[in-house]
């Protein structure tokens, strides 16, 4: 048996049910425990606390499996796994919709897992040592959920890295997924690439922001940070009366241009821009083009705690440029998806844009990431995604 003894004091974030032990509150281990071991958490009496898998070369030393005695064997996955499905079966707003999470690891009680639903396909990465470790058991379980021809891996990402493992991906198991797969998302719909594209393929997280605003979008509207159009394609269907979609990404924006036609937009006043959007709105401001609705969805700033200044002076920019692009009267719709920036401080930091770029606004709407990527009351790091609608006076 491995033993992770913490330091007096330090047992209460475990008590709370907080899924993560930080090197910092550790005081001894028993053992010798090797990467991706189950071990035994343990206060400073000696008191059993919970149990969870070692990861060494992490300052998250260990991620909690469970706070009972279970086994971390398949009968657990295969219980937390029908857990989270079962979850999402009474979460989906109905049938019109295909593409979406079914694990969202510590929310969903598997540290590091995620699972997508893509149609026929699922996608899956595994994000720490306790699930790399139990890779095969898991890819088992999922290949016998049914309904899946195929499970793609896209551990392709640097969240790997501070786990001390290599980014991975491709065909775990079955029938290798098309390079573009159609997915529905209510009335809409969409080419996906499941292989190459961002994250596993698609941003399912903005699905009910993506029809919230539509009561919000009017007239020449300026989606920026588009990736594969799809809140271009929404605006579009609400009656905007133009679209620029702006991205660095070329990928992007051809899968752009292919989603407006798959949803009969294509005769729409319609303008794919590749850019970076940080300039591109200073050259909106220098030739005076103004806009009716900017939505802005950048990418992460600020991954951890540590680049929260740096990430903060990014928003402040595109906040302050973007509400000096509207029309009185316009909407300003913008995100963060920095797990490091908290709501309070995003608001603050869109008030101060507002301030600079001397407008008065005010906010309508609180956004946030869709109900299949829950955030447990105990790990409210799980939140990221947060996004105000805007609208300045007219
Ligand atoms: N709104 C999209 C998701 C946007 S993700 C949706 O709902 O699907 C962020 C996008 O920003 C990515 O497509 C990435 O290619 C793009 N990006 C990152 N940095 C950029 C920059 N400096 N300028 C323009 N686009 C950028």
């Amino acid at each position: 048996m491995f033993s992770i003894i913490l330091k007096p004091g330090r047992d209460r974030p475990v008590k709370r049910r907080h899924p993560w032990v930080f090197s910092g509150a550790i005081d001894s281990v028993k053992g010798n425990p090797e990467i991706g071991d189950t071990v035994e958490i343990l206060n400073s009496d000696k008191e059993w606390l919970a149990r969870g898998a070692y990861s060494p070369n992490s300052q998250i030393r260990v991620r909690i499996w469970s706070w009972d005695q279970e086994e971390i064997n398949e009968a657990f996955f295969q219980s937390r796994i029908s857990s989270a499905l079962k979850l999402r079966e009474s979460l989906r707003e109905d049938t019109t919709i295909d593409a979406y999470r079914e694990v969202h690891a510590e929310s969903d009680l598997l540290p590091g897992l995620i699972l997508d639903r893509y149609g026929p396909f699922r996608v899956v990465q595994f994000l720490s040592q306790g699930v790399e470790r139990h890779r095969e058991t898991i890819l088992n379980v999922i290949s016998q959920l049914g309904d899946t021809e195929g499970i793609y891996e896209r551990s392709d990402t640097d969240a790997r890295l501070l786990e001390g493992l290599r980014p991975e991906k491709g065909l775990a198991w079955g029938r290798e997924p098309p390079d573009h797969m159609k997915i529905k998302e209510y009335d809409l719909a969409f080419w996906v690439d499941v292989r190459e594209g961002h994250k596993t393929g698609f941003y399912l997280d903005q699905r009910q922001n993506r029809q919230l605003v539509r009561n919000w979008i009017a007239g020449d509207v300026l989606d920026a940070f588009c990736y594969s159009g799809a809140f271009s394609v929404a605006a579009l269907r609400s009656g905007a009366r133009s679209i620029v979609s702006g991205d660095s990404s070329a990928p992007a924006l051809n899968l752009t241009s292919e989603n407006l036609t798959l949803n009969g937009l294509q005769d729409s006043d319609a303008e794919q821009v590749e850019a970076d959007v940080f300039k591109y709105l200073r050259t909106c401001r220098d030739s005076r083009r103004q806009f009716d609705t900017i939505i802005l969805d950048p990418p992460k700033f600020a991954a951890t705690g540590s680049q929260v200044d740096k990430a903060a002076r990014g928003y402040k920019d595109i906040n302050l440029l973007a509400f000096k692009l509207l029309r009185p009267g316009g909407t300003l719709i913008t995100f963060s998806c920095s797990g490091g920036v908290s709501h309070e401080l995003f608001e603050k930091i869109v008030a101060d844009a507002a301030l600079d770029a001397g407008v008065e606004a005010s906010i309508h709407v609180v956004l946030g990431q869709a109900a299949d990527h829950p955030v447990r009351l105990h790990f409210p790091e799980g939140r990221y995604l947060k996004g105000l609608i805007c609208r300045v006076r007219g």
